[in-house]
């Protein structure tokens, strides 16, 4: 099956048969290194101070950014280009956290200088980004964020990059980020079931700051001394989830991790010519709004298509792309393209999307999407 929902997404061979080993006691002196280096090597990559591998998924990352950098009564600026923008009010409201919220337009970004101008309004503590929303399928203009952040000294910046972490390049420490997360899922193209977060020395000094807080399991701090030593224990370490995400890093570095964000960007802007070619328009109008991890597209216009039909006999033939996400269900389609989807897979979808077309009477030009793709390669 080719696998083109955005996560989980396909996961190597590689990884799927260390993940296949026999198990060892967490306190095995090969496990305890591994654990190490992949600590050592998320904090490399990604140019962070801490890194934390927990048990869990990117809604963990979330909630863990926000309890750990405020508390009940303090106020987070929300912006939001989607569903999982939206989110963060749920889990400020499940922590009694004050917030007011900024939502885009339906494809676009929240213009920087609106959360400017928001920002002095009130003693904000954090703001919340969503650097990709896989609903919509728009990327937030980082670099430009944090330029404008640079006035407010006290604001936490908490980034999700649970949909762009390993594909959209990123670096902590270079974007002046706090907090970012994903989950093992999606861009890591491993399986789902870790939460992986990095921190910044401000985001640290902030957990201290806030004291004892109402949180055990999801307290930076109780999990710090772990990823310090992982000879240490706070909870049992998911053994084979950590053999997996060791040997995904290893792939990642094999592939040099600048030519991994340069292989997505450019599949990306070859997928979606294919897909105009092919009469699907995009959701994210601005080129520069849009991410490299998954194409969200609207169907070809001015005719009815049975969005649940359409998605079903791209299935039979062996292609699993998503529906459109909580309010945008029936309006878009979404196909993944991040981790191990390369060009191979690209060229299958469009093929077996140009078939169901044909199949279903959706005009479409024969051969338009392949020969849009290769040309735009
Ligand atoms: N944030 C974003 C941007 C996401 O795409 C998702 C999941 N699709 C989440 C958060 C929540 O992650 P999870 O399902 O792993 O809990």
């Amino acid at each position: 099956m080719l696998i083109m929902q955005p996560g989980p997404t396909p996961v190597a061979k590689e990884v799927e048969k260390v993940m296949s080993r026999e198990m060892v006691s967490f306190r095995d002196a090969g496990f305890v290194n591994d654990m190490k280096l992949v600590v050592d090597e998320l904090k490399d990559i990604w140019r962070a101070p801490y890194a934390f591998v927990i048990p869990g998924t990117g809604t963990l990352g979330m909630e863990i950014s926000i309890c750990n950098s405020v508390k009940k009564g303090d106020r987070v600026l929300i912006v939001s280009h989607g569903s999982f923008g939206d989110r963060f009010k749920d889990i400020c409201d499940s922590r009694d956290v004050e917030y007011d919220y900024l939502r885009s337009e339906d494809g676009a970004i929240v213009p920087v200088e609106v959360i400017e101008a928001q920002l002095k309004k009130h003693n904000y503590k954090a703001v919340t980004i969503t650097h990709v929303d896989t609903s919509t399928g728009v990327k937030s203009p980082v670099k430009e964020i944090r330029e404008m952040l640079n006035q407010f000294e006290d604001i936490i910046f908490i980034l999700d990059t649970v949909c762009s972490a390993g594909s959209e390049r990123i670096y902590l420490d270079e974007l002046g980020v706090d907090i970012m997360f994903t989950g093992s899922q999606k861009s890591f193209g491993m399986t789902p079931g870790l939460s992986i977060i990095w921190a910044s020395e401000k985001f640290m000094k902030r957990r201290n700051d806030l004291g004892k807080i109402n949180e055990f399991y999801n307290d930076l701090n109780n999990w710090l001394p772990v990823m310090e030593d992982p000879i240490k224990y706070f909870s049992t370490p998911p053994v084979t989830l950590i053999w997996g995400l060791k040997e995904v890093l290893s792939l990642m570095k094999e592939e040099g991790v600048e030519a991994r964000y340069t292989r997505h960007e450019n599949n990306a802007k070859a997928f979606s010519t294919a897909l105009e070619a092919m009469g699907y328009s995009m959701f994210v109008t601005k080129e520069e709004e849009r991410t490299c991890s998954l194409a969200n597209i609207k169907y070809p216009e001015g005719i009815e298509i049975d969005d649940a039909l359409f998605r079903e006999n791209l299935y039979k033939k062996g292609m699993d792309i998503a529906a459109g996400y909580g309010e945008f269900f029936g309006k878009i389609i979404r196909i993944s393209h991040m981790g191990n989807v390369g060009q191979d897979e690209l060229l299958q979808a469009i093929a077996i999307l140009e078939e169901t077309m044909v199949e279903m009477n959706i005009p479409v030009t024969v051969g338009a999407g392949a020969k849009a793709f290769k040309e735009a390669l």
